[in-house]
């Protein structure tokens, strides 16, 4: 899937190989934890570590070799994943890898403690007893998956295209009388029409006070003339997604008040996206956004984040809010999505996917970004 503009930045990032991806976090853990193995149970970092999409799968780091473990459902893909992986089919798998490496003369064992439960640890410290330790590690599979390899930008890219394209098909047969229900599972079927694999996740279409609601779950509301309309949607495309929010308005020209909204957003979007660079504070790029708002004293109305990583999950490392650590790095891709929400009269968002890179960013969702009035 070669993209229509090339990613030019892509130069310094980690190459797609799933076997130096296992053995860069093994080494950080071992630098940053001491553990000579780990554990990994999160189901977007098993299939980042070894391709095996499932709901049910754990990874074991060997110095020597990796053991994935999953239940008999999983079995055909897990015997195809390759002759570098070792496959465990197993009802408990990681109760059986716990065991394992403690067979293998493991001294501690690392696991992602993002990913465990209270629960799920105290059954795994159980199976092994004090022998061998399990020590947290962080989020650092979380981190490492944060910065993306050229070959995984393309397939987030090619979810962004696909679902923006199903857009423009969509909002042309848009008509008032049509219900927010209807417009968000239509866009779902364009989508699948036009190679996604699947939703990245139920779309958000609110229409007129709707849109004050940021996170508002499509109802039978018929959309009216003059309705400012929300559309927050995405694609899923080899386990990879795309996020995108545009707004329009429907059978009429925007009235002041909507035009001076979304001109706010859009220039809170821009300052966001024109902050986002390798080598920044994270947190800078959400107070580039934020402080646009609050400058025309919306600051109360923009109650969530300017964005977050997407990858194999929509929401993922790292977030880009005000409390943010860390710096923007080259593969990073991350939404730009700064909104206002007015209730009882309506809000807005904008959002985009950037990709950065050492010297730049892309904006991979391409989608024409004015208020446009449709139907
Ligand atoms: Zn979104
Ligand atoms: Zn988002």
């Amino acid at each position: 899937m070669s993209p229509p503009t090339g990613f030019e930045h892509a130069a310094d990032l980690p190459a797609d190989r799933l076997p130096a991806r296992r053995e860069r976090l093994l080494r950080s853990a071992a630098d940053e934890a001491g553990v000579g193995s780990l554990l990994v149970t999160g189901q977007a970092n098993v299939r980042w570590l070894t391709g095996l999409d499932s709901s049910n799968a754990v990874a074991l780091l060997l110095p020597d070799r990796t053991v994935l473990a999953t239940d008999a459902r999983y079995e055909a893909p897990a015997l195809l994943l390759g002759d570098d992986l070792e496959v465990v089919i197993d009802r408990r798998p990681a109760v059986t890898l716990v065991r394992l490496a403690e067979e293998c003369g493991q001294l501690t064992l690392g696991f992602d403690e993002e990913q465990l439960t209270v629960f799920q640890h105290r059954s795994l410290s159980r199976a092994v007893g004090d022998v061998m330790p399990l020590v947290p590690v962080g989020d650092l599979a979380e981190r490492q998956r944060a910065r993306k390899a050229p070959e995984e930008i393309d397939r987030i890219r090619a979810a962004c295209e696909v679902s923006t394209a199903a857009l423009a098909e969509l909002v042309a047969g848009v008509r008032p009388g049509d219900t927010e229900l209807a417009i968000a599972r239509r866009l779902e079927v364009i989508m699948a029409e036009r190679g996604a694999d699947d939703r990245a996740f139920p779309a958000i279409v609110a229409a007129g006070p709707n849109t004050a609601a940021a996170h508002h779950h499509p109802t039978r509301r018929e959309v009216t003339r003059g309705d400012l309309l929300l559309i927050d949607f995405g694609a899923q495309i080899n386990g990879y997604h795309s996020d995108c929010t545009r707004m329009f308005v429907v059978g009429d020209q925007p009235t002041e008040w909507q035009q001076r909204l979304y001109d706010v957003v859009d220039r809170a979007a821009g300052a966001g996206r024109e902050a986002l660079a390798a080598g920044v504070a994270v947190a800078s790029v959400d107070e580039a956004a934020r402080s646009v708002i609050a400058e025309e004293g919306w600051a109360d109305a923009f109650g969530h984040g300017t964005g977050h990583g997407i990858g194999l999950e929509v929401h993922e490392s790292p977030s880009v809010n005000a409390t943010a650590g860390g710096m923007v790095q080259p593969g990073h891709v991350v939404t730009i999505e700064p909104g206002v929400y007015l209730p009882g009269r309506g809000g807005v968002r904008i959002e985009d996917v950037c990709a950065v890179g050492s010297d730049g960013i892309e904006v991979l969702t391409r989608a024409p970004r004015e208020l446009l009035t449709i139907g």
